[in-house]
């Protein structure tokens, strides 16, 4: 199939079906800056295995430590800025023509397009506890505090280590993960865009849906159960989608060609 018959194929399963899901991972969000760090290019996890990284174990063991491997990182993900795909999920959610977003992702983009039901499997990095007293705190307290010397940062009211809202390896899977295994039911159609379908439990997921699309730089283990693969970026993809839906998306996001 061409790439613009793909793309009128997707349009025709969007109108068609009554409960669309989107599943996003690492590969929406390379576009707005953040690497995708399973990539064989950028291969951040070639340098830093995450096991020892950017484990619960990891965090106990020597926190100074894994706040200064991983802060950095976790900061420019706050940094970042939605890009033409969350936009459009976004729009998708607004027209009716998607129930919600499912994401491997912690860089709170779908949150930051304003898409309202987003499912953060994996947590994110708007807020931290204590892990001693439990008292919530904003992330930007935690990242300030780190930036102005204090390593590892503290809890306010016990001076208890804080942790980020994020699943951590050796973490249990947190109460958003539940949640999209049950939202999951009877989905008549799956988005799968930006992730390798790899990392499990969130890759056991397309099963469920009655028909996958894929919209992903490289394979996957799902490819041939899917009635579209896309191995494109997925901003172009979704720009496309859009002009076929006679959709806009927000600002200049839409019209590249004419922006510079
Ligand atoms: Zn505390």
């Amino acid at each position: 199939m061409q790439y613009i018959d793909k793309i009128k194929e997707i349009v025709r399963l969007l109108k068609e079906s009554q409960k669309t899901l989107a599943l996003t991972g690492a590969g929406i969000s390379t576009e707005s800056g953040i690497p995708d760090y399973r990539s064989p290019q950028t291969g951040l996890w070639e340098k830093h295995d995450p096991i020892k990284t950017a484990s619960l174990s990891a965090l106990k063991k020597d926190p100074a430590q894994f706040y200064a491997i991983n802060l950095e990182r976790w900061t420019a993900y706050n940094n970042a800025k939605p890009n033409p795909a969350h936009y459009a999920l976004e729009r998708l959610e607004k027209t009716g023509l998607l129930l919600g977003v499912i994401t491997q992702n912690i860089d709170s983009l779908h949150v930051k397009a304003g898409s309202n039901r987003v499912w953060e499997v994996h947590g994110h990095l708007r807020t931290c506890h204590c892990m001693s007293c439990k008292a919530e705190h904003d992330f930007s307290n935690l990242a300030a505090r780190f930036k102005g010397g204090e390593n590892p940062p503290r809890c306010l009211k016990c001076s208890g280590i804080l942790r980020p809202d994020v699943v951590l390896f050796e973490d249990r899977m947190n109460e958003d993960f539940f949640q999209a295994t049950q939202v999951i039911s009877g989905c008549q159609l799956l988005l799968v865009v930006g992730s390798s379908l790899t990392v499990y439990p969130v890759a056991g997921l397309p099963g469920v849906a009655k028909q996958i699309v894929i919209i992903n730089k490289t394979p996957t283990p799902w490819d041939e159960e899917a009635a579209v693969v896309i191995n494109e970026s997925a901003g172009r993809v979704f720009r496309d989608i859009m002009a076929e839906l006679g959709e806009q998306l927000p600002g200049e996001l839409g019209n590249t060609a004419e922006n510079h």
